[in-house]
């Protein structure tokens, strides 16, 4: 399988398109900062907070399982899929080409 161009799609995938397609509603918003419960861990607790994102960034971070990363890596822990396989499932689901890299 060729290889897929993360940087192009780090250029071009929003936190807001993968947060949108985790269907993450914040619970609190400051700027461009976002707090609401991690999609990533089971929360038990009632503290709805422990996941941020910085939409200006592109960065998120849980406080609880202490994940972090770009809006590539985020769908990839979500869906516990391989960097590689998450990228091309994420162009899928957003209906955009995957940017292949071809190696002449
Ligand atoms: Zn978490």
């Amino acid at each position: 399988m060729p290889g897929v161009d993360f940087d192009c799609l780090r250029a071009e995938i929003t936190m807001e398109q993968v947060l949108d397609l985790l269907t993450f509603e914040p619970t609190a918003r400051s700027g461009q900062q976002c707090y609401g419960r991690c999609p990533l861990h089971e929360s038990t607790s009632k503290r709805r907070r422990s996941f941020s994102v910085n939409l200006a960034l592109g960065r998120y971070y849980c406080h609880r399982c202490h994940r972090h990363g770009n809006p590539l890596e985020l769908w990839a822990a979500a869906t516990k899929l391989p960097l590689h396989q998450a990228a091309i499932d994420l162009c899928e689901r957003l209906g955009r080409q995957v940017p292949w890299i071809h190696h002449w």
